[in-house]
């Protein structure tokens, strides 16, 4: 990574982005165009969707939003469980991989199993970063940060409209 902290704050800033990205390591959206550009096993056309998501999840899933850091119930649920995709109950991520990262978004340091989730790279705010889709329908989830706990070291920073909670 070519930038110091400092130098990505001031290039953030130098963008006129800094308002609407206050912090660089958030789960930041973006239209991802490879994205759109696959098939998934679940398909459906963009009104299907509208149609069956609340604005919301729509938002976020469809149209690779963001939602508001410390928005979500899940980003405090402690419960042991399963959290499957909003949009198609692909099981995502599983409670025991979930901690708290402090940045308002629930936080997993690893998908449930290889193959749940997808990523391509976005470069929305400048930098590369790792986008995150459910591998079933392509629904937008989040960003994969390098600052996660080990043993993986990554973070999964996922929104939690694009989920839902499956207690055990
Ligand atoms: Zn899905």
């Amino acid at each position: 990574m070519p930038f110091t902290l400092t130098s990505r704050r001031s290039f953030i800033a130098a963008t006129g982005l800094a308002a609407a990205m206050p912090v660089l390591a958030s789960c930041g959206g973006g239209i991802v165009e490879a994205r759109k550009e696959r098939t998934y096993r679940i398909s459906k056309t963009d009104a299907q969707w509208r149609r069956q998501l609340t604005r919301e999840e729509y938002r976020i899933l469809r149209e690779a939003g963001t939602e508001r850091a410390y928005s979500s119930p899940l980003d405090n649920e402690g419960r042991p469980g399963t959290f499957v995709c909003a949009g198609c109950n692909n099981r995502l991520y599983a409670s025991v991989h979930k901690y708290d990262s402090g940045t308002g978004w629930p936080s997993f340091w690893r998908p449930i199993d290889r193959g749940a989730v997808g990523t391509s790279v976005d470069y929305k705010i400048g930098v590369p970063r790792t986008e995150v889709h459910c591998a079933d329908c392509g629904g937008h989830l989040g960003h994969i940060f390098g600052d996660g706990p080990q043993p993986t070291g990554k973070r999964h920073c996922i929104n939690g409209v694009a989920m839902d909670f499956i207690p055990a």
